[in-house]
């Protein structure tokens, strides 16, 4: 998909998302981090926030199973919020499911509880079995853990354990109920380690023989090694510490433990554990020795992924301002190229549109009046006797009066109209949508504002008049015809004495 040429944004991000959590799903977390922000950077612009929220969960992984807990944190915030604006109770559940997670693994039991409960009691409202295993498996798991770090504390965590017992016993009911091999397999392995930590050792062995078989039957290689561990700890924990030592060694001799170095892990430090209490010590030295490589070895490991996924996820930041950066570089030209149009298309001194403005809306009026069969009227203007006012009272009393004018024009005009000049003391008025009668009345008032308005204010004694040219539009006309007329009866109206307008004859159609 992402290498179709012709793949829309959506389509490229769809396919993102499912790398992300195919990706996780290898344990290519690299790979997913890097998926799952490319994905996001066209989600967050969509008001899609039901799969923001999901890309968000598989980012939590991604980040928290590399032990980066400060963006997995981020990740969580996130996905709650979309997940609750998203108004799916699902999503909300998968979200405080995985932060949960999250603060687990940083080590805060008391908060992984409380939202594992949240997550939990999100699952009664909705009728989704998967969604109810997680949550009773997970939280039994999280109770589990707590109890073992307060064992180690030397409190009391029976309690604990009892209702990690309850909750992981009904997780393995469902899974059965559903028959889901897989989480069935897991939750047995998750109570196989509660029985161990409650001595319940007959049940124990019982319940990881069950799971060994069941895993076993399925091809779940990695939790059938698990539960073969599980069988050797139930040995040890019996005081069976030759058993013991000789099933986790014949498991180390068979196991390809590179897939799975935390269990490798555990093994070696059980035996170091076993043959240091039975004072074979130099065995006890061979198998710290080679716990410390392994653990050296996940570290530097870890420690080179976390860098690189905070390399790239800098890198995807920083090309998302960048991006950024130039969205704005681009609305600002906009904003310029706006303001220069607006410019040429102003007259400076009255702020009224100019003659290139005219010729630019003329047109598409004239269209529209014809499209609708609507009249259409212009009205061509000017000011009577100009230069004296300019001889007389001066060139800046007659740009005042020019712009005078231009409130008078104004306040005849409506909106759909056109009021604009289009050289020297000339107007034009477009009435778009109107009778010829209509706007003669129109120019009748604009006439008596004109003579009636207080040029004193300007220069003493004063006064201005203007003379119409009036034209509607005939049927079959040019633009420039239909000016020439109206610029006909302009002339009309001088030589009848100006302060005045004359009407165009109107033509009948050709
Ligand atoms: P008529 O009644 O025949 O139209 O006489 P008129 O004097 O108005 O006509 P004419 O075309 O001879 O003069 C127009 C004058 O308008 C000449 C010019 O100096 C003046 N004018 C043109 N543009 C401006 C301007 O922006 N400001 C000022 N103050 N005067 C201008
Ligand atoms: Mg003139
Ligand atoms: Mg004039």
């Amino acid at each position: 998909m992402l290498a179709r040429a012709g793949a829309t944004l959506l389509q490229q991000a769809q396919a993102r998302e499912l790398l992300a959590l195919h990706r996780l799903r290898l344990g290519d977390y690299e790979a997913s981090v890097q998926q799952g922000l490319l994905a996001l950077e066209f989600l967050d612009g969509t008001g899609d926030l039901l799969r923001q929220s999901k890309v968000h969960c598989t980012l939590v992984l991604a980040y928290s199973d590399t032990g980066l807990y400060e963006p997995a944190l981020r990740h969580v915030l996130a996905a709650v919020e979309t997940a609750r604006g998203s108004g799916s109770a699902l999503a909300e559940f998968w979200a405080l499911s995985r932060s949960s997670m999250v603060h687990e693994g940083m080590g805060e039991s008391e908060r992984a509880l409380e939202l594992g409960r949240q997550a939990l009691g999100l699952t009664r409202t909705i009728d989704d079995p998967e969604a109810r295993f997680v949550g009773l498996n997970n939280l039994g798991d999280t109770c589990l853990i707590q109890a073992q770090r307060q064992s180690a504390q030397g409190m009391n965590v029976e309690m604990g354990l009892k209702q990690a017992l309850l909750l992981v016993r009904e997780a393995v009911a469902v899974a059965h109920a559903q028959r889901h091999n897989f989480y069935e397999s897991i939750a047995r392995t998750n109570l196989v380690s509660i029985l161990i930590e409650l001595g319940e050792h007959e049940e124990a062995r019982e319940q990881a023989g069950w799971a060994r078989c069941l895993a076993k039957a399925h091809g779940f290689r990695s939790l059938e090694e698990n539960n073969d561990a599980q069988l050797a700890e139930v040995a040890r924990a019996e005081g069976d510490l030759d058993g013991a030592t000789a099933m986790m060694n014949a498991q180390l001799r068979v196991a390809a433990l590179d897939d799975d170095p935390a269990l490798h892990i555990k093994l070696q430090q059980a035996l170091f554990e076993m043959h240091k209490e039975s004072g074979r010590f130099e065995q006890a030295l061979g198998h710290f020795e080679k716990l410390h490589a392994l653990i050296l070895k996940r570290t530097t490991e870890t420690a080179g992924i976390q860098s690189q996924m905070l390399i790239n996820t800098l890198g995807i930041e920083q090309a998302r301002h960048e991006a950024e950066r130039s969205q704005l570089d681009a609305a600002r030209l906009r904003i310029r190229a706006d303001d220069l149009d607006h410019q040429a298309n102003t007259d400076p001194l009255t702020r009224l549109p100019n003659r290139r403005a005219l010729d630019r809306q003329l047109p598409p009026l004239m269209g529209r009046s014809r499209d609708t069969l609507q009249p259409i009227c212009v009205a061509m203007i000017d000011m009577d006797h100009f230069k004296r006012v300019n001889d007389e009272h001066g060139h800046a009393t007659g740009d005042q009066v020019l712009n005078a004018m231009a409130t008078l024009l104004r306040a005849v005009t409506r909106d759909s109209d056109m009021a604009v000049r289009v050289g020297g003391e000339e107007f034009l008025l477009v009435f778009a949508d109107t009778t010829l009668e209509c706007a003669e009345q129109a120019c009748e008032r604009l006439l008596a504002s004109v003579r009636g308005y207080h040029w004193g204010a300007l220069a003493p004694d004063l006064a201005c008049t203007v003379s119409v040219g009036l034209a509607e539009l005939s049927p079959g006309e040019t633009v420039a015809d239909w000016l020439a007329r109206a610029d006909a009866a302009l002339y009309q109206a001088k030589d009848s004495g100006r302060d005045q307008m004359v009407t165009a004859v109107v033509l009948s159609a050709a």
